[in-house]
């Protein structure tokens, strides 16, 4: 077993990290500050090839592996966790699920322009009384032959406004349970479809949070992902993916609150010596050292699980429990090791702090996870 990075991973990372310094940390400070979306900056990655990163260059897409997202992920989210959500939606949700369960017409249609990064997509599972309990649609998509009548709200959507695609789960045949549920790909301007007022959010204020809502929007049967039925399937399949880029998010927002720390230990000085010659702030950094690398191993795990065709729901799952959890344990110490300059905003770390804890909630909760985790350990 060898744990180095390739050339070609070592380039990608470099790429990433080029990127993040260059374009996503000049004011990053003030686009978190006034919810500003990083517009310009999500086209330049399209440019760059990180919008579809895993996608099959046949369909514009980058066609690297899933370590390579995965080291690109953490690159970017140690400065930018709100560009980095972009990333991670249209990548591993939206790029993946159309890739492997859309038709050939649905892939030429909508997965060469969002691989490309020409347009961004957006991927609508969560309603107002469905969110960890997903098989509890409100949305109907009404079979009428050759189209759906889509109705309902899906709620906190990331990239609500900005998307042009929308891969919306709703129910069509109530009787036949999570089996009568379908997934429809919604182009925004579709008549019905009304874009709900932004979020005001605690931390990755940068990306779009917006309600939807869908009034008898009629969507063509063309736009239906796999077979009749099989859209809930599409959803959790698509979030067991999507799960590994989210870990990779949380392990980036660790290791950025991480550096941050270690530099400023070694330049501010109390009484008469740097910090970090005190064994208590030499300690914190050991631990976050520590966990940070633990986590970066789960998130390489499920990653590579992923490449060589394994099962990786186990190990994406511990990848977002863990480093999701690390990332909010790594924040907290981080912006007590910059003391009161920890806690305004110049320095950065708050605002990973405020990042930090999305992980724990979006893509599945941490509880969620840790109801994935234990089945799997104990269905044998
Ligand atoms: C900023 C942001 C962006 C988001 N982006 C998207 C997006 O792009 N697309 C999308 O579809 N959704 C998105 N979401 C929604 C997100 O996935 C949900 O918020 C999440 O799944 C939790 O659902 P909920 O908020 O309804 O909480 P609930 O499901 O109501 O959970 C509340 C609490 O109860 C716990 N809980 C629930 N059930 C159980 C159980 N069985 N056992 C133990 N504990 C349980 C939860 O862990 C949580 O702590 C986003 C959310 C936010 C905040």
């Amino acid at each position: 077993m060898d744990f180095s990075l390739s050339e070609e991973h070592l380039m990608i990372q470099q790429a990433a990290r080029d990127f993040a310094q260059q374009e996503l940390l000049p004011e990053v400070i003030e686009r978190d500050e006034e919810q500003r979306f990083p517009i310009e900056q999500v086209k330049k990655l399209g440019e760059l090839g990180f919008m579809g990163m895993m996608v099959d260059p046949k369909y514009n897409g980058s066609g690297m592996d899933t370590l390579s997202y995965v080291i690109a992920m953490e690159e970017l989210s140690k400065i930018d966790a709100s560009a980095s959500v972009v990333v991670s939606v249209n990548n591993s949700l939206v790029c993946y699920g159309l890739e492997t369960y859309g038709t050939e017409e649905q892939k030429q249609k909508y997965l060469t322009r969002l691989a490309s990064g020409e347009v961004i997509g957006a991927f609508c599972l969560s309603e107002p009384e469905a969110g960890s309990d997903a098989t509890s649609q409100k949305t109907t998509a009404i079979d009428k032959g050759d189209h759906y009548i889509l109705n309902g709200t899906k709620n906190w959507i990331t990239n609500g406004n900005t998307a042009e695609v929308y891969l919306v789960i709703a129910q069509t045949d109530r009787e036949k349970g999570h089996k009568g549920i379908n997934a429809l790909i919604v182009e925004k301007g579709m008549e019905g479809f009304e874009i709900g007022p932004k979020e005001n959010k605690l931390g990755i204020r940068g990306s779009d949070t917006h309600s939807l809502i869908f009034n008898d929007v009629k969507v063509p049967k063309t736009n239906r992902i796999g077979a009749d039925g099989f859209g809930f399937k599409f959803a959790m399949k698509t979030l067991a993916g999507g799960r590994i880029g989210i870990a990779a998010q949380a392990l980036g927002i660790a290791a950025g609150a991480y550096e941050l720390a270690l530099k400023y230990s070694k330049e501010r000085k109390a009484f008469g010596t740097e910090i970090s010659n005190h064994q208590a702030i030499a300690f914190k950094l050991a631990d976050m050292h520590t966990q940070i690398e633990a986590a970066r191993h789960l998130v390489y795990k499920a990653a590579v699980d992923k490449d060589n065709d394994h099962n990786y729901d186990l190990s994406g799952a511990m990848a977002k429990l863990y480093a999701s959890q690390v990332a909010m344990e790594t924040t907290v110490e981080a912006v007590q090791i910059h003391g009161g300059n920890g806690f305004v905003k110049d320095y950065h770390v708050e605002r990973l702090m405020r990042d930090a804890k999305i992980t724990q909630i979006y893509e599945g909760t941490s509880e969620i996870q840790k109801i994935v985790i234990s089945r799997s350990i104990l269905k044998d």
